[in-house]
């Protein structure tokens, strides 16, 4: 459907407006309230001189005023750029040229990281929300913030270009423009993850993030049958977090409940005391939750299902999980590129273990040859895999060569490797980028991390390739025990030894506390790769 994305917001405010939209410790608001808030703020931002087409970063944990922020910021016909607020210099500055942002929307303890980058960025205005702005700004998050506690400096609100965000809710003007050419114009220019390299601006249209709501919508729900919780743990500035936390529960009229950070013991008593109904997460969030001593006291009685995304789910895990908690973890998967989702394995019917599921309603997908990208491979052969549909995005944002490999007749080139089966379920095997390559036999890392999780004593693991002398990569292991446990190499070594042919077992095998992660939880094996390769010259 051809319409603006906050569409989404005035139909709920229209067919439920008494229903919470969001929940936030003692705070909530109705959907009614939140679209007269986000439509004073938009005429405010436009007072500002925000205008139509102009960039502007949003740079907030999960927490009510972002919420509002992005509303208001699509209201006013501007491109929202989600920015995480864990970039450290280079990676903020990088965004806020890279996207050409004109203002930015932040938080007063995030100050200092603003402050410091000076004269590197160039803003017009920067909104500063304060912990003070009345939104039951819970203490004990913040406090667990670490990057935050240094951001103590001052807010020099009086220089002009610096105001208060609270400001913007104040006045009696509303606005919400009218313009808007769905399919053409941008709602968020939205940055990958960087987990393969650097992180490049996808333009994502009001088209692209309505489609892929309803797409959600179609496969799991039916708009409107039941009030829904949504546990909103996932970030907003990631598209995953946006999408399925954001986007998705107000095409249901639901209520969000976000999470400023990720802290298991709150996520896990949140889920007992408000029993939310959906949870959408990712491998490393259930991992984690489970992990905890509160685990076994939670009552997960209202939880209808789990969906993970944005990284593989070892299937052990998943299993795990629905023993535990009786709810099912439904596995589906997506790019920033596609808004995110492509792929979902169905809530009723047929769920394959360690398959990303089927493609989305009007989602076409393939699986082509690496190399020669010709006619579609037939069921059970690796190759890339592509797709066309109405959630793939416009392009990368100015990065006209990039964009031409990456978007190809309509089809978007995923740089993952997949297969599909006689049923049409697809398998992501791993990405291009991972391949390692031994003695001329292709290994996929992540067939060997499934392995690993598969040892009672592993709570995480992850392999690379490093390089060799005559086998050109062999297998490493990065292994984090279990607390209390210890392993050694022999162990894991001997235990792949049963589970996989010999040219796939780990030649070395490195125990850590801590594995290289983005910002979002996702291995990044680049970095252990450039660890090697530091090492060997
Ligand atoms: P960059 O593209 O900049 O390297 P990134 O990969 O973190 O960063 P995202 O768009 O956040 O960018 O992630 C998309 C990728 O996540 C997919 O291409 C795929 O490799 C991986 N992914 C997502 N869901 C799954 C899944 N269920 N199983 C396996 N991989 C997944």
């Amino acid at each position: 459907e051809s319409v603006p994305v906050f569409t989404l917001l005035d139909r709920a405010a229209e067919r439920f407006p008494k229903r919470k939209a969001i929940r936030f410790n003692n705070y909530s608001i109705t959907y009614q309230e939140l679209h007269r808030q986000s439509e004073v703020m938009a005429a405010n931002l436009r007072a500002h001189g925000l205008r139509p087409g102009d960039r502007i970063s949003i740079m907030m944990p999960n927490l009510p005023q972002t919420i509002i922020s992005y509303w208001a910021v699509l209201k006013a016909g501007a491109v929202a750029v989600m920015t995480n607020p864990l970039y450290m210099e280079k990676e903020l500055v990088h965004h806020i040229h890279d996207s050409g942002s004109r203002m930015m929307i932040t938080l007063d303890v995030l100050w200092s990281k603003v402050a410091q980058l000076g004269d590197k960025i160039t803003l017009d205005k920067i909104f500063v929300s304060s912990v003070a702005d009345g939104l039951a700004f819970p203490l004990n998050q913040i406090v667990r913030l670490k990057v935050w506690k240094e951001g103590k400096g001052k807010v020099p609100y009086d220089d002009g270009k610096v105001l208060r965000w609270s400001e913007l809710l104040h006045g009696r003007d509303r606005f919400s423009y009218a313009g808007i050419m769905p399919k053409t114009d941008l709602a968020l220019l939205q940055y990958t993850g960087g987990t393969t390299g650097v992180s490049k601006g996808c333009m994502i249209t009001h088209y692209n993030l309505v489609a892929n709501a309803a797409q959600c919508s179609a496969i799991l729900h039916s708009i409107g049958n039941q009030q829904e919780t949504f546990l909103a743990v996932m970030p907003f500035f990631h598209i995953y977090g946006l999408t399925t936390c954001l986007n998705f529960p107000t095409a249901l009229g639901a209520t969000t409940v976000p999470f400023a950070r990720f802290v298991p013991q709150d996520v896990l008593k949140t889920i007992d005391k408000i029993k939310p109904t959906i949870f959408p997460g990712a491998p490393s969030v259930y991992i984690a939750l489970m992990q905890q001593r509160e685990f076994e006291n939670t009552d997960f009685q209202g939880l209808r299902y789990c969906i993970s995304g944005s990284a593989p789910m070892p299937v052990e895990v998943m299993q795990q999980f629905k023993e535990r908690t009786g709810s099912d973890i439904i596995e589906g998967y997506g790019l920033t590129e596609a808004s995110p989702v492509t792929h979902l394995n169905p809530l009723r019917g047929t769920r394959k273990s360690g398959s990303i599921g089927l493609p989305f309603p009007d989602t076409e997908a393939r699986i082509v040859d690496m190399e020669v990208a010709g006619p579609p491979l037939p069921p059970g052969k690796h190759g890339e895999l592509i797709m066309r549909g109405p959630q793939i995005m416009a392009g990368y944002w100015n990065r006209p060569d990039e964009t031409a490999s990456a978007l190809r007749n309509g089809w978007l080139f995923t740089g993952d490797i997949a297969t599909m089966d006689e049923e049409g379920y697809f398998f992501i095997v791993d990405r291009k980028k991972d391949l390692i390559i031994s003695g001329g036999y292709n290994i996929y890392p992540r067939e060997i991390d499934e392995v690993l999780y598969e040892h009672p004593k592993v709570k995480e693991a992850v392999t690379v390739g490093i390089p060799h002398k005559t086998r050109g990569e062999v297998v490493k292991a990065y292994v984090i025990p279990k607390d209390g446990e210890t392993i050694d190499k022999a162990e894991i070594i001997a235990f792949c030894k049963k589970k996989l042919a010999g040219y796939k077992v780990p030649r070395q095998v490195e125990f850590r506390t801590e594995l290289p992660k983005t910002l979002v939880g996702k291995v990044l094996r680049r970095a252990l790769r450039e660890e090697e390769a530091q090492k060997e010259s």
